[in-house]
């Protein structure tokens, strides 16, 4: 299995990092892409990505830095032909949103050259996506809005989650964005061979302790505190360096095969 991360950044696109993307590909050269941060079709496109490869797209939660590539991707898929059907998961909450933003941008489906198909997101359901078995896991990285939806007269589920990718005979976890370390205990609950996980919503020996109980073949951090250069600030972190397991910083287009 290989992972390309397309976008790294903390939430804010920088000179050296995009925002929130990764590529799955399995040895037959089939993909998933994880979250769909900008600018993920250009990255695409420069990286020389067959499009038709790729089968879903799973959009963790709908922070812009994770979705905001999600209708470009879509009118790219559209002008260069695609023809592969492509099924996107999603939080319920965005599905409505997206299909009527799609149509608004004449992304109409009778013309698509591809059989688009937009699903909600189920926690706790195994869900069989193309090449790749998906369990996803709810998390409360978005809690905090509930009570300012509401007060708005917009009572938003909030919704956000992990997702573990199953595939030849490997088991990766892609956390999302957290609110705590512990919403890992879950995912990592079954053998994991790569946890590919943010760090920017936690102290380094919270998410060390976590990871350290239900320890991973490897960890992998994306989407953490990064100097104006694109430096991870945490790369010298004693805890993170004296982890059981190997750790690695990704930066935008690192390539991990595991
Ligand atoms: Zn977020």
């Amino acid at each position: 299995m290989k992972l390309r991360f397309l976008g790294t950044s903390d939430g804010i696109p920088g000179l050296h990092r995009a925002n929130s993307s990764i590529l799955l590909q399995n040895s037959a050269g089939k993909g998933i892409l994880i979250d769909c941060g900008e600018p993920v079709a250009a990255t695409l496109i420069r990286q020389n990505v067959d499009l038709n490869s790729i089968e879903s797209v799973v959009m963790t939660h709908l922070h812009a830095d994770h979705s905001g590539g999600f209708t470009e991707l879509i009118q790219t898929f559209q002008l260069r032909r695609r023809e592969a059907p492509l099924t996107v998961y999603m939080p319920a909450e965005g599905i409505e949103v997206f299909t009527t933003l799609l149509r608004t941008i004449y992304i109409y489906r009778s013309i698509m050259p591809f059989e688009l198909t937009i699903l909600p997101i189920e926690a706790g359901k195994t869900v069989h996506a193309g090449s790749f078995t998906l369990d996803f896991y709810s998390n409360e990285h978005l809690a905090v809005y509930r009570p300012i939806a509401k007060k708005e007269g917009y009572p938003a589920p909030c919704e956000s989650f992990s997702v573990a990718v199953r595939a030849e005979d490997t088991r990766a976890v892609f956390s999302g964005d957290l609110k705590y370390p512990d919403e890992l205990l879950t995912p990592l609950q079954e053998k994991t061979d790569l946890l590919v996980s943010e760090l920017i919503h936690f102290p380094t020996s919270t998410f060390a302790a976590v990871a350290e109980s239900r320890l991973p073949g490897k960890i992998v951090f994306t989407h953490y505190r990064n100097t104006p250069e694109g430096e991870p600030v945490d790369a010298e972190d004693a805890i993170l360096k004296n982890m059981a397991c190997p750790v690695e910083f990704a930066y935008d287009l690192t390539e991990i095969t595991y």
